[in-house]
């Protein structure tokens, strides 16, 4: 049996945070019924698709995910049921913490979910304001407490740096909350300040400082005992995430929803950014597996095995080999590759 990941998506959240460019739609409880009932039918119509295939790794990513009710949770799982559960070894649900109870999390953990994202984002309340975030820090901390109260062991924290007006100092109280509630997981992502964002216009990345943010963070974070896995990942011995170690590693899944991308039987392609059309519609990406193997191989502390570069590509990563970290069998990126990563990768390829 092949292996699959199955991506779910959910495009709504409570409102609109000023930095985020992800297809999603500020709205009101309820109202998405319409929508999970279309996304059932792009589910259901696709499993021909998959035989042969047994489901490894689940992911409900959004949008906000934990504004779902559980009814219509229960929905889309009995939809997945079909393309075989039985080996399933990882199935995440991401959550604002703003949005749960503690009766949702026993829910979720009951059916299966076995791993939590939160995005927490900062541990300072004047950068969430900042950000837009519907919840607190301490709101943050205690739905972490909920979901262990709930059963779940595997939980993964999201934590932004570059945020308007954060300095060294508010970093390391967000980093100091984080650790303080222990979680396997840890996603340290930069802030982009995208074109068509609130953000866009009000506020500029400062390079400088995102750079020095992440060296210190990460250092931080590998200090607590998290390995830094990938550019933006840190985790726990045995808590990578398993699900989005397919994208990086070129395994298959399958996404459903507006804007999910699949890649499977050789071709990527996703679906368009719409609510309305999204279960009817496909687009064809491209998909280049040498090129991809070590743009996305690169950042992972994996890296690439090097029998499968040039001898040109060798001689780029010589170039750069205060960036680089050779296993004898394999090459990888240090932090500070990381930061110079996309000038390395488009030497490369
Ligand atoms: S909660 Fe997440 S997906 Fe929703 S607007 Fe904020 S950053 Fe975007």
């Amino acid at each position: 049996m092949n292996k699959l990941g199955i991506y779910v998506h959910f495009p709504f959240c409570r409102s609109k945070c000023g930095y985020c460019d992800f297809y999603s739609k500020s709205c009101t409880d309820g109202f998405f019924t319409d929508y999970t009932r279309s996304l059932i039918r792009s589910i259901v119509a696709f499993k021909p698709n998959a035989e042969g295939y047994t489901v490894d790794t689940v992911y409900f990513g959004g949008g906000t995910p934990s504004l779902m009710s559980m009814g219509e949770f229960s929905a889309i799982r009995r939809a997945i049921r079909p393309y075989g559960l039985d080996g399933l070894s990882e199935f995440t649900f991401e959550a604002n913490p703003g949005t749960v109870s503690f009766e949702k999390l026993r829910h979720l953990r009951f059916w299966g979910v076995d791993r939590l994202s939160f995005g927490l984002q900062s541990g300072v309340d004047s950068e969430l304001a900042t950000l837009g975030r519907i919840h607190t820090s301490s709101e943050a901390a205690d739905a972490f407490g909920l979901a262990r109260r709930a059963g779940f062991e595997n939980i993964s924290l999201d934590l932004i740096y570059g945020i308007p007006g954060q300095t060294k100092e508010s970093l390391d109280r967000s980093i100091d909350l984080a650790l303080s509630l222990s979680p396997e997981h840890i996603s340290f992502y930069g802030l982009k300040i995208e074109p068509g964002t609130p953000f866009f216009g009000r506020y500029t990345e400062d390079d400088d400082l995102q750079a020095e943010l992440y060296l210190h963070g990460a250092e931080r974070l590998k200090a607590a005992g998290y390995e830094h896995y990938e550019v933006s990942n840190f985790a726990r011995p045995g808590f990578r995430s398993k699900h989005n170690m397919r994208y990086w590693t070129l395994e298959e899944y399958i996404g459903f929803g507006p804007s999910a991308h699949s890649l499977f039987k050789g071709r990527r392609f996703y679906h368009p950014n719409d609510l309305e059309s999204f279960s009817s519609e496909i687009e064809e990406g491209p998909f280049e597996p040498e090129k991809e193997y070590i743009m996305l191989g690169l950042r992972t502390s994996d890296g690439v095995k090097k029998e499968l570069l040039t001898d040109a590509q060798k001689a780029v990563l010589k170039k750069y080999s205060p960036y680089v970290i050779d296993s004898g069998e394999s090459i990888s990126l240090n932090a500070e590759g990381w930061l110079i990563s996309n000038r390395i990768i488009s030497e490369l390829i």
